[in-house]
C-alpha cells in the first residue's frame, strides 16, 4: 500500500498518476490544495495569495491545459517595482529607463564593472547570495533593488544565504539588455514568467479541484502525528474517527520536511537535529476588498523600500474579474515575518492601508469592503549553508526507509506549482514501474 500525505497539487498529482496502484490519501484540512486554496469572503474569491501559472516543462502544461480546457486564460505579465516614486517595469536589471539618473547611471556603471570582475570560483552552495548579487548584477543595482528587496523578503542578511536558487528565478542579463533597459528600448520579453495562465474561475483551486476527477480514497481532516519507520506505520488523528494507524511499503510525504522528521521518531538523533535546524520565512497574506473599480491596472508590484513595509501587492481582479463584484477590486499583500514574530491583524491592516496609500494607490478615503490576513506559516525556505549540508542527508535517510519526501516543502525548495505536479507525476512513474513493484513486494 502507498499511503500519501498532503492533498496539496504534489499530494494530488502522485495519486493522479498512481492509476491502478492502490494508495490512500491523508489530508489535514477539510479542502485539497495546500497553498493553492481559494476562499470566498463578502462576494470576492481570494487565493492564499497570487498563485499564476508558468511552465517549462512541455508535460505538465499539456497536462494542466487538459485538465482545465476552456477554463484557463493568458495574460501578458504587467508587473512594475515601484522605487524612487516611480514604477519601472519587472525585472529590474533590464528596465531601470524613468528611474532618476544618478541611480541609471549607478546601476548602468556597477554591471559595466562586473563585466571586468574575475568569476567567483567558489561553488553555488559556498557563494553568500549578496556575494551573487554583487558579481552578477554590480552595487548599484545591489543598492537600489536588489539588496533592500530581498532583505525584505527573506527577512536575513544576505551574506547568510547561498546562491544555488538564483540562476532560473533571477536572470542574468547581457550588457545590450541592460543599456536597453537604461533607455527605454524593449526588444525582448525577461524573465520566467513573461505570460502566465489563470483559471478564468473560481481562483486557483479550480486546478487542485480538477485532479479529483482522477484521484480517490482522499480522507480529509486526517492529520499525521507520528510515524514508526521501523515498522512503516504512519498514525493519524483523524477529526472525525479519532487515531488511526495506516500499515505502509511506500510512504509519500509532501508535508514540510521538518515536520515530517519530527514525526519520525525513530530516525537517528543526527538526522532530527539536522532537520531542526532547516530555516525558512513565513507571510502575512492581507487579502483586501475595495468599493472601487481598477485601483491598479498592473497584476503585481514589488516594493524594495523601507517605507513601505510589504514586498509585494497583486491586483487578482486584473486575472479574473469574476474574483469580486462589479464596481470593486480585490488586492492581495505579503509582508514576510520570522516564523515567531506576530503582529495583530488590526495593527497589519493598518500599516498596509498607509503604504498603499503612500504609494499612491489607495485614496486618503478608501472604502475597504472586506480584509482578511492568513499567516503562511512556510512561505519561503531559506537556502543556507545548513541546508546545502543537512537536506541531501536527511532525504537519503528518509528513502532508505521507503519515503518519499516531495513537493515544496518536502524538497525544502523554492519551487513552483509546475515542479509540485512534475514531482508528483514522475515519483508516481517510478514507483509504477515493475524494478519499484517487485521491491515493495519483497
Ligand atoms: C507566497 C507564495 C507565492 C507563490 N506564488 C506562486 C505562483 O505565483 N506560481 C506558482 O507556480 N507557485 C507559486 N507558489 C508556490 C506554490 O504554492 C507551491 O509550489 C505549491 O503549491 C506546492 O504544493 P505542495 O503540494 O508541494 O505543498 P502544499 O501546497 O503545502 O501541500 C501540502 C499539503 O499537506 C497538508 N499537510 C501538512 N501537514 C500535514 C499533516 N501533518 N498531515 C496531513 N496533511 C498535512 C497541507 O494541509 C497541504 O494540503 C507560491 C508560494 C508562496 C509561498
Amino acid at each position: 500500500m502507498i499511503v500519501i500525505v498532503g492533498a496539496g497539487l504534489a499530494g494530488l498529482s502522485a495519486a493522479f498518476h498512481l492509476n491502478g496502484v492502490p494508495y490512500r490519501l491523508f489530508e489535514k484540512e477539510q479542502e485539497v490544495g495546500g497553498l493553492c486554496r481559494s476562499y470566498q469572503l463578502d462576494g470576492f474569491t481570494f487565493d492564499i495569495t497570487g498563485h499564476l501559472l508558468h511552465f517549462r516543462q512541455a508535460d505538465i502544461r499539456a497536462l494542466v491545459e487538459g485538465l482545465l480546457t476552456g477554463r484557463l486564460q493568458k495574460h501578458i505579465r504587467r508587473s512594475y517595482i515601484y522605487s524612487h516614486q516611480t514604477y519601472t517595469e519587472y525585472p529590474f536589471q533590464v528596465n531601470t529607463f524613468g528611474l532618476p539618473p544618478e541611480v541609471v547611471r549607478e546601476c548602468l556603471l556597477g554591471f559595466i564593472a562586473t563585466l571586468t570582475t574575475p568569476a567567483s570560483t567558489k561553488s553555488p552552495e559556498e557563494r553568500s547570495f549578496k556575494a551573487w548579487i554583487l558579481e552578477n548584477l554590480g552595487e548599484g543595482m545591489a543598492k537600489h533593488f536588489m539588496v533592500p528587496f530581498n532583505e525584505k523578503l527573506w527577512q536575513v542578511p544576505l551574506d547568510e544565504l547561498t546562491s544555488d536558487w538564483v540562476s532560473w528565478l533571477v536572470p542574468k542579463p547581457e550588457l545590450k539588455d541592460v543599456v536597453n533597459g537604461a533607455l527605454g528600448i524593449k526588444d525582448k520579453a525577461f524573465g520566467y514568467n513573461p505570460s502566465f495562465l489563470y483559471p478564468s474561475q473560481g481562483g486557483i483551486e479550480a486546478l487542485p479541484r480538477a485532479f479529483l476527477g482522477g484521484v480517490s480514497n482522499v480522507h480529509h481532516g486526517c492529520e499525521l502525528i507520528e510515524v514508526d519507520t521501523a515498522r512503516r506505520r504512519a498514525t493519524f488523528q483523524d477529526k472525525c474517527h479519532g487515531v488511526r494507524t495506516e500499515e505502509y511499503d511506500t510512504l509519500v510525504s509532501t508535508i514540510p520536511v521538518p515536520e515530517l522528521v519530527r514525526r519520525c521518531t525513530d530516525l537517528p538523533q543526527a538526522i532530527r537535529e539536522a532537520a531542526k535546524g532547516l530555516r525558512c520565512v513565513s507571510v502575512y497574506n492581507v487579502n483586501l476588498g475595495v468599493a472601487r473599480e481598477g485601483v491598479s491596472d498592473k497584476h503585481w508590484i514589488y516594493f524594495p523600500e523601507r517605507d513601505y513595509p510589504f514586498y509585494r501587492a497583486g491586483f487578482p481582479m486584473n486575472f479574473s474579474s469574476a474574483l469580486g463584484p462589479p464596481g470593486c477590486s480585490s488586492l492581495y499583500v505579503e509582508i514576510s515575518h520570522q516564523p515567531t514574530d506576530v503582529v495583530e491583524t488590526s495593527v497589519l491592516i493598518e500599516r498596509i492601508k498607509s503604504g498603499l496609500e503612500k504609494a499612491g494607490i489607495f485614496r486618503r478615503d478608501e472604502k475597504i469592503v472586506t480584509a482578511d490576513v492568513r499567516d503562511i506559516r512556510y512561505a519561503y525556505v531559506l537556502f543556507d549553508r545548513h541546508r546545502a549540508g543537512a537536506l541531501p542527508a536527511i532525504l537519503a535517510e528518509l528513502e532508505a526507509k521507503g519515503i518519499h519526501s516531495i513537493g515544496r516543502y518536502g524538497r525544502w525548495e523554492h519551487s513552483s506549482m509546475e515542479d509540485a505536479i512534475g514531482q508528483g507525476k514522475r515519483l508516481a512513474e517510478r514507483l509504477k514501474s515493475p524494478e519499484s513493484a517487485r521491491a515493495v513486494r519483497a
